[in-house]
């Protein structure tokens, strides 16, 4: 909302590892879905989705299915048929 001309883009963001808890440079897209991102240190997958105020971590064990990229996807292609 501050400048539409980067909707497209993703940002480099820094966030700690919910599995390690180290510093990882991980891509969040510039709109509020969820992504999947890989930890530098450990190699694990993890979900990453931007919150209003900054940018939130989850394993994914602990994700909500509406946090989860998969999930969603399903979700949202099953009832967008038409
Ligand atoms: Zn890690």
């Amino acid at each position: 909302m501050i400048n539409s001309a980067t909707a497209d883009k993703a940002d480099s963001k820094v966030v700690r590892c919910p599995y390690c808890s180290q510093a990882t440079a991980i891509e969040v897209p510039v709109n509020f879905a969820p992504v999947y991102a890989h930890c530098a240190c450990c190699s694990k997958k993890f979900i990453a989705e931007r919150l209003s105020d900054g940018l939130q971590v989850l394993t994914l064990e602990e994700a909500p299915c509406c946090s989860d990229p998969d999930c969603r996807e399903l979700e949202m292609g099953s009832s967008d048929e038409q």
